[in-house]
């Protein structure tokens, strides 16, 4: 696939793409996406030019004049101040995706939770981050900065349009900013659902039927999934996951993929009140007779006191 020149009404004019560059900037520090000066974006302007946010200022604060232009080495091309440390990982993904033209870094804390954990975020859940993600890979870390970053995408770069980097953050890219910006908001909206539903203690997820609908539909868009071969054939399918496995701690072995009928509320292993209050009275060398006696005794008492 070669990189394809814009043309006509797709071109946008340098000072449109400064000011939208702007605009995603302040989006990602009001949705909380990076603190202090964290994370970076960049637009493909041509093959070999890249326009790129600078270092060491608030994405929230950004002013077109600040924006820098790289080449495909990352040498910089023109700006006033210096371009961001972490373009070598865009480039990593410009050079290896034609079709791509815009990559947002940033370190959403929900996403980022996952990549702190070292958990993956999990598939057949919710079918916003199915259709816009797909599978979220996760990067192994390594120190930002320099040109490792971008390697350690290498394994899913073709695949993917959105992967978590192993205690780090998330990086998102896509043919235009809007889409990529829109790609960071759907991972860590589906990482905090995640994290929330695991508080409530259960999951459900997709069915085997359910999941191959929702990727056919995807398929029918003209949206390219790794999971879909191009000729709409689903293969490499998997849907359990470390974070499954947590939640709950029975739905990854109960769970509707499983046992594919359903299931109903996991079994409660807690005693009840009132086999707790026996076993506080039982003495130990009490038989199992003398025991029902003890359970009458105190039922007898209970029902006494409500009346
Ligand atoms: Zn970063």
């Amino acid at each position: 696939m070669a990189y394809q020149k814009l043309n006509g009404s797709d071109r946008i004019s340098e000072w449109k793409l400064k000011d939208l560059m702007c605009d995603i900037g302040r989006r990602i520090w009001l949705k909380g996406f990076c603190a202090g000066n964290e994370g970076n974006h960049s637009y493909r302007l041509s093959e070999d030019r890249i326009l790129c946010t600078p270092t060491g200022i608030s994405k929230g604060q950004l002013k077109p004049d600040d924006l820098c232009v790289v080449d495909l080495e990352g040498k910089q091309v023109s700006g006033k101040r210096a371009r961001t440390s972490e373009i070598l990982m865009h480039l990593f993904i410009y050079k290896n995706r034609p079709d791509v033209r815009a990559v947002i870094h940033s370190h959403p804390p929900h996403a980022t939770a996952f990549a702190v954990s070292g958990l993956e975020l999990p598939t057949c859940i919710h079918p916003e981050a199915e259709v816009f993600l797909g599978r979220v890979p996760m990067a192994k870390y390594v120190t930002p900065g320099d040109t490792r970053l971008g390697e350690t995408l290498a394994p899913f770069v073709k695949d993917a349009n959105t992967v978590l980097l192993g205690n780090h953050g998330a990086v998102c890219f896509d043919k235009d900013l809007e889409s990529a910006y829109y790609k960071l908001e759907i991972v860590d909206a589906y990482a905090r659902i995640l994290l929330l539903a695991k508080q409530l203690g259960y999951v459900q997820t997709l069915s085997p039927v359910e999941m191959n609908e929702l990727l056919a539909l995807k398929s029918k868009f003209g949206m390219t999934d790794a999971r879909v071969t191009p000729d709409g054939k689903i293969h490499g399918l998997t849907c359990g996951s470390d974070f499954l496995a947590r939640v709950g701690g029975e739905v990854a072995t109960k769970g509707r993929m499983c046992v594919g009928g359903g299931t109903g509320p996991v079994e409660s292993k807690q005693p009840s009140a009132m086999e707790k209050a026996v076993e506080a009275l039982t003495p130990e060398n009490y038989g199992e007779q003398d025991i029902e006696q003890l359970v009458q005794v105190i039922t007898d008492q209970i029902m006494a006191t409500a009346q």
